[in-house]
């Protein structure tokens, strides 16, 4: 993947086939987003058979942003670029909070309505406080 002609932005790379649109929502990028952005999809990978590949011109995803990424796709990383080099690159992580993100899947939760949305951590799922059921990480997104 080349990253040149890109002065500062991220690249979220190894995303899980086919779910390049779904980090795309997650990280607010839709029709209005300004600047370019690059969706490579189903590359070949050694690794994983065949992944996806975000690069996203004029936007830098911190750490936390980025851990919200690994409820789609543990296994993504994150690239950031600075003056047109590689900078810091990190893989994901399940967060142990999500706060503002993902959504309840239970239709009778307070928090699908209210918008509001605070999700913990317990072993490899995620408890809503809101109706404080206990779901898998990839159900919340
Ligand atoms: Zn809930």
């Amino acid at each position: 993947m080349q990253v040149d002609n890109i002065e500062i932005g991220t690249v979220v790379d190894h995303i899980e086939a086919g779910k390049a649109a779904k980090v795309m929502k997650l990280l607010d990028i839709g029709e209005n987003y300004p600047h370019r952005v690059a969706v490579v999809l189903n590359v070949p990978s050694k690794k994983m058979g065949t992944k996806d590949i975000v690069k996203i011109e004029g936007k830098l995803v911190n750490q936390e942003t980025a851990n919200i990424i690994a409820l789609i796709s543990p296994g993504a990383t994150v690239n950031i670029i600075k003056n047109g080099k590689l900078g810091q690159k990190y893989n994901v992580e399940l967060p142990n909070e999500i706060r503002g993100s993902g959504k309840c899947p239970n239709p009778n939760c307070i928090s699908v309505e209210s918008e509001e949305r605070f999700f913990s951590k317990e072993k490899n799922s995620y408890r809503c406080h809101y109706c404080e059921r206990i779901f898998n990480a990839p159900e919340l997104v």
